[in-house]
């Protein structure tokens, strides 16, 4: 049998499933080895060496011995060291908690094997830990990480035909705001601020993005920003099943 030789990552756990009386499934997205699933043997036992670790809202530094059958099998933790812990402002807040798990599950979903998507959760669950507005961010997590995955939004020029704005309407299918004469039906109407606001959490100035937000802007970045998300999440998954007809 040949050696497999083990290899350290940085991760964080997007989900957890008990396995067996003492083990746990943990689902890892890694800064350099994309998604990995793995199990961490014997953790739910009390004299557990980094039981406690291995959980949510941690940045991990792991050592990970990987799967028989590449792929299909489960990789395994052999050690789990703490990175940083942002769990502080997070765990005790129900807002920034529900916030922080649609940050790690759209993480999931998205997941690129590429260092940036790791950088953009820290950096969102370090902006978390004290946010006002827990959805707002996460909208920028989703706006951010989307468009370090090549999904950008144009959200001042037309997407469709470039015209400059400001323009008063959105549509995830075109990639952003639509002009007048390019609307699609089904585009929704929306503030310009809205899309203001978008931009500004897109290029990283999360506290202007803040600063701007009202209640009903609030509502229509967030609505905005989750119907892009689930385009691209559709379009990816019906892509994957073309491939698997062919
Ligand atoms: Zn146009």
């Amino acid at each position: 049998m040949a050696t497999r030789p083990s290899f350290r990552d940085r991760a964080f756990v997007v989900r957890t499933y008990d396995f067996g009386e003492a083990d746990r499934v943990v689902v890892l997205l890694t800064r350099n080895h994309g998604l990995v699933r793995s199990v961490a043997k014997g953790v739910r036992k009390a004299k557990s060496r980094f039981g406690s670790r291995v959980q949510m809202f941690v940045e991990l530094d792991v050592q990970l011995y990987p799967a028989r059958n590449q792929g299909r099998g489960l990789a395994t933790i052999t050690q789990a060291d703490t990175v940083a812990y942002y769990g502080r402002g997070i765990i005790d807040d129900f807002d920034r908690y529900t916030a922080g798990c649609a940050i790690l599950e759209s993480a999931e979903r998205l997941s690129y094997a590429d260092g940036l998507l790791f950088d953009d959760i820290s950096h969102s669950l370090r902006l978390l830990q004290d946010a006002t507005n827990p959805t707002l961010v996460l909208d920028a997590f989703i706006l951010q990480a989307t468009a370090h995955a090549g999904w950008g939004l144009s959200l001042f020029n037309c997407a469709q035909c470039g015209r400059p704005g400001p323009h008063h309407a959105f549509h995830p299918q075109i990639g952003g705001a639509a002009c007048f004469s390019c609307r699609p039906p089904g585009s929704r109407e929306v503030e310009e601020a809205t899309l203001h606001i978008m931009w500004l959490l897109s290029e990283g100035h999360y506290a202007a993005a803040e600063e701007r937000l009202t209640e009903t802007t609030a509502v229509q970045v967030h609505r905005l920003t989750t119907q892009h998300l689930q385009y691209h999440l559709e379009s990816a998954v019906s892509s994957l099943k073309i491939m698997e007809q062919a």
